[in-house]
């Protein structure tokens, strides 16, 4: 089952073709050799394996189903399967690298996960799994995202996360990161940085895809057992790209379409709207790793915008800027228009509120089934959209049919 851990890919350091290394300080070099060590090691480990496939099965609800939307089929003239992570425990697909990330620390004998977190997804799923381990868990978030995301807050506090706020900047995603990577500067022996996707220093590209390849080894054979054949299109979000590396790793050897969906937020032609990384960014180095990364004049990262928050992130992660240059994998921009019109297709039509995140991916396998017709295309809903509904209502709700109570 986990053969997949076993990947020609990245080489001995980290490297996808050109992108991937390591670009860290010789003091978290150190660190950072150890864990890959650690991980290597652990990964051949029959105990480590079955227990997280002990968690995968009863803690995630692991195997998640596919089922066939077939009103959404009928509709756009093509077979529309959904890989459904939204069902998981916490709602999304990141549980399953936390775990994995949560399981390594805790072998490697650190007592505490410490993370950033914007919108609060990934630090309510690492608080999750720290509290299962039994580590401690420090989530460090903009000030001005505590105010915003308040009940992903307090889910971190139940859970017995310590979450701290960045003060400083703008107090958002990128003062929280600062703030976070400055707290493991301090301490990288007693501490484990649980980076959030396949993005950051070698191994974590690796290692978070590891994690993440479930989705696409269930998905593999359950979509054979179900029809005798591969799909003829995948398609995945991607923010850094952890979901959609999940799913693509399991079929990079079979002749299957792949199609990775980037955020085209508010406007693709302006910098600061969107967050189109493959479409439109450069090679370069920035957050220990080199890939495609959105820059402004003096090379900096760039400013960001999409309407999901878990997608607006000015780089992605490096085997998927290898994926581009290779050509094996297809990468399309959705706005932020299309992304909430797929989220109430999909609620209308099939029952299932989608994260906004997901509804991306949703858009885009609409888009191919229009172009395409007859063919099966498997999308990976990466979430449940319980975390939208109050934006969603608030600024779409009057255009698709909402009344709202009146405020005040
Ligand atoms: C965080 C998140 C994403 C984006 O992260 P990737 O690493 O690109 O997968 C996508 N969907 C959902 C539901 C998320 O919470």
């Amino acid at each position: 089952m986990y053969s997949s851990f076993n990947h020609p890919q990245p080489d001995a350091n980290g490297y996808f073709g050109q992108y991937g290394g390591s670009f860290i300080p010789p003091q978290l070099q150190t660190i950072m050799d150890e864990i890959t060590k650690a991980y290597l090691t652990i990964r051949q480990e029959p105990d480590f394996l079955s227990e997280l496939a002990r968690l995968y099965k009863h803690f995630v609800g692991r195997p998640s189903p596919i089922f066939h939307a077939q009103n959404l089929s009928e509709k756009y003239g093509a077979d529309i399967y959904l890989k459904r992570e939204d069902l998981n425990h916490t709602g999304a697909h990141k549980i399953n690298h936390c775990l994995g990330e949560a399981l390594l620390a805790k072998k490697m004998g650190k007592t505490k996960l410490i993370a950033e977190t914007g919108a609060g997804q990934h630090g309510v799923a690492l608080a999750t799994a720290a509290a299962l381990v039994g580590l401690k868990c420090d989530i460090y978030m903009g000030e001005v995202d505590i105010a915003k995301e308040y009940p992903n807050v307090v889910r971190m506090r139940i859970l017995g996360a310590t979450v701290i706020p960045a003060t400083h900047g703008l107090k958002t995603l990128k003062e929280a990161v600062d703030a976070a990577f400055e707290a493991y500067m301090q301490d990288p022996v007693n501490q484990f940085y649980a980076i959030g996707s396949v993005v950051g220093p070698h191994p974590f590209p690796m290692m978070v895809r590891d994690f993440q390849s479930v989705i696409g080894n269930e998905a593999r054979e359950q979509f054979h057992e179900m029809n005798n054949k591969h799909p003829d299109h995948l398609v995945a979000c991607v923010g850094g790209g952890s979901n959609a590396m999940g799913l693509f790793s399991a079929f990079l050897s079979d002749s299957v379409m792949m199609h990775g969906v980037e955020p085209a937020g508010r406007d693709l032609e302006k910098q600061g709207e969107h967050a189109a990384t493959l479409t439109l960014g450069v090679p370069g180095t920035m957050h220990g790793f080199k890939s495609y990364m959105l820059q402004d004049e003096a090379g900096e990262p760039a400013p960001v915008h999409s309407v999901a928050s878990g997608l607006d992130y000015p780089s992605v992660g490096p085997q998927h800027a290898h994926l581009k240059d290779s050509g094996r994998v297809n990468y399309a921009a959705i706005n932020d228009d299309e992304a909430i019109h797929a989220f109430f297709e999909l609620s209308r039509l099939e029952g299932i509120i989608p994260a906004i995140e997901s509804s991306h991916a949703v858009a885009y396998a609409i888009k191919l089934a229009k172009e395409k017709g007859p063919s099966d295309i498997l999308v990976n809903l990466s979430g449940r959209g319980d975390k939208d509904i109050d934006f969603v209502v608030k600024h779409y709700g009057k255009q698709y049919g909402i009344e709202t109570m009146v405020e005040g």
